[in-house]
């Protein structure tokens, strides 16, 4: 039976390679990738796509009761450029736990500060993590 949309049934044709290269936020994109903990598996698909490098695993909620044993990864909102990647990966190759959104909503959520450029990122949650 012919395919409908040759995309769907060829994931690398959606998913590029994993990036040779890190790079870093120069201004703060209008969407950011979020990670409903509630859905992620903690497989780690998501991680060596990120071009930025910002997804990594963070502690479960003990009040969770999703009979899931792997911590969840979220993204470290503040570096994220988005780009999509890690929800299409997730996507096709794992579950569907991230999804974007915008990055004004994201931050009065979370109540966070987001910042231009990665080195004032950085330099903001090296404060925060030193209770400045
Ligand atoms: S690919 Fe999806 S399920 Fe796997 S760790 Fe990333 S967000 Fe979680
Ligand atoms: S949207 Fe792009 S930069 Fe943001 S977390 Fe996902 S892969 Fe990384």
């Amino acid at each position: 039976m012919p395919v409908a949309n040759p995309k769907k049934a060829n994931p690398s044709a959606i998913i590029p390679d994993a990036p040779k290269k890190i790079t870093r936020k120069k201004k703060t994109p209008k969407i950011i990738a979020v990670v409903n903990p509630d859905n992620c598996t903690g497989c780690e698909a998501c991680i060596p796509f990120c071009p930025v490098d910002c997804i990594e695993h963070v502690p479960r909620d003990a009040s969770d009761n999703v009979g899931v044993i792997i911590d969840p990864v979220q993204v470290r909102f503040d570096e994220c450029i988005g780009c999509k990647i890690c929800v299409n990966v997730c996507e096709r190759m794992a579950w569907d736990a991230i999804a974007m959104y915008p990055a004004a909503d994201v931050a009065e959520f979370f109540g966070i500060e987001l910042h231009d450029k990665y080195e004032d990122a950085v330099a903001a949650h090296a404060g925060e993590a030193a209770g400045a």
